[in-house]
């Protein structure tokens, strides 16, 4: 995967890429490694590090089109028995019971940046009743022709806003043009005592902080943003969302293996104590 992925970030050029701020206080971030055409930054306010430049929308749908994006990794042509789907198995299992935890089915769960439909299957085998949202037009296909399964393809500000008692997106937060917005439209579809369940590569995470601009997951050309558990927290603040728990041991199943990804849960924060702008949003769309 290391090798491939390093060709695919050479051939993207300059004219690919554009600056951003960052998506908390509107600021460009302060360089931190060099890997071109992109960059990684931190903001010297709130210390959320991101990608800038990084892939213009146009070229970041483009790598997602891509059928070998999902080929190699854990979807597609793999075998039920490899390393990989097993480890795929274990997550899925792990996360279903995290998420059962906290709020048991039934009831309705929407997962956004849904792939292949794999982990919707497995949800729906365990008495939810799922959708999902997914940006890549070759997922979408697989999910509904294969999977008879539910699926919006696009961005989820685009995608119906049903409510829903559990709203998970697993590795996908770091891949989204702007996360706080993203948030946003989580609390959006959350239903009254819903909760919504998340893993993500974290930066404070020991192979980051030891291997810094050779860390596996840096990826500067899909994972644009580099959260920590405290940026996780002030952009769920900020979107109107509490996390509740944080897991990052890899020996938890819902996180095995994973020395460097964490598994959270949240739920909505009362309106009182939102952000100003998130109470105007959901009136705006309520
Ligand atoms: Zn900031």
């Amino acid at each position: 995967m290391a090798t491939e992925d390093m060709l695919m970030e050479h051939r993207w050029q300059a004219g690919d890429t554009e600056p951003v701020c960052c998506c908390v206080c509107d600021l460009p971030g302060e360089p931190l490694y060099s890997r071109p055409p992109f960059g990684v930054v931190r903001c010297r306010v709130c210390r959320l590090v991101f990608v800038s430049p990084r892939l213009t929308e146009t070229a970041l749908q483009r790598l997602y089109d891509q059928p070998a994006y999902f080929e190699g990794g854990v979807y597609g042509t793999q075998s039920p028995r490899s390393p990989a789907m097993m480890l795929q198995r274990a997550w899925t299992t792990g996360r279903l019971r995290e998420i059962g935890a906290h709020r048991a089915p039934p009831g309705r769960l929407l997962e956004i940046g849904s792939g292949y439909g794999l982990f919707l299957t497995a949800a729906s085998d365990a008495g939810w009743q799922v959708r999902g949202v997914e940006l890549s037009r070759t997922g979408v296909e697989h999910s509904r022709t294969a999977r008879q399964l539910d699926v919006f393809c696009g961005q989820l500000a685009q995608a119906p806003v049903d409510p829903a008692d559990v709203v998970c997106f697993w590795d996908t937060l770091e891949h989204v043009p702007d996360p706080l917005e993203f948030l946003r439209q989580v609390r959006l579809r959350l239903a009254p005592e819903g909760i919504f369940a998340l893993s993500i590569p974290y930066f404070s995470s020991l192979p980051s902080r030891i291997l810094r601009s050779k860390w596996w997951t840096l990826k500067p050309e899909q994972h644009i943003w580099h959260l920590t558990p405290a940026t996780l927290q002030l952009i769920a603040a900020r979107a109107g969302l509490v996390i509740t728990s944080v897991l990052t041991s890899p020996l938890r199943f819902a996180n095995a293996g994973r020395t460097d990804s964490l598994v959270a849960i949240g739920r909505a924060l009362p309106l009182t104590h939102a952000a100003g702008p998130v109470e105007t949003e959901k009136g705006a769309v309520q």
